[in-house]
């Protein structure tokens, strides 16, 4: 059965600069798609300080800001859409709690980060960040197509 569209989310999701520097970018991409959701946008991209602030711009007042975004504009990130259903929640257990320290094994952040400055790897929070982070990042939209496997992943 295709799933209604109305039970489908999607998420932006980001391999920040340490994960693509570090070879991460496979081991990441791999865990999303064998999960069973579905690559609707992918890039890899350097942004400037000016747009990296516009994403982060809910964070703008902590103090850890502005070395948030000299991060985020060190080096090529790769910039992701994926779909599937709850992937906005799910898609942030897989990635871990914020702070590597405390991040369980298993998730992206558990397993190959140290530092909550260098914790490899974005996720929206809600529905709501996830339309503004991917209008954002991909204002020409999503790649429309549909897995053949879709019928083998929902019930
Ligand atoms: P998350 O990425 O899990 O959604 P936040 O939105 O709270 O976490 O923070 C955004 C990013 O800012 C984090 O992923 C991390 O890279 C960085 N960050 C958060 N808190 C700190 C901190 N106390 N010190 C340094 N960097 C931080
Ligand atoms: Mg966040």
């Amino acid at each position: 059965l295709i799933i209604g569209e109305s039970k489908m989310e999607q998420t932006f999701i980001m391999i920040k600069p340490d994960g693509v520097q570090r070879g991460l970018i496979g081991e990441i991409i791999s865990r999303f798609e064998k999960k069973g959701f579905s690559l609707k946008g992918l890039k890899l991209i350097r942004v400037e300080r000016p747009f990296a602030e516009k994403h982060y711009a809910d964070l703008s007042a902590k103090p850890f800001f502005s070395g948030l975004v000299d991060y985020i504009i060190s080096g090529p990130v790769v910039a992701m859409i994926w779909e599937g259903k709850n992937v906005v929640t799910t898609g942030r257990k897989i990635i871990g709690a914020t702070n590597p320290a405390q991040s369980e094994p298993g998730t992206i952040r558990g397993d190959f980060a140290i530092d909550i400055g260098r914790n490899v790897i974005h996720g929206s929070d809600s529905v709501e960040s996830a339309r503004k982070e991917i209008a954002l990042w991909f204002p020409e939209g999503p790649v429309a197509w549909q897995s053949c496997a879709h019928s083998w992943i929902y019930d």
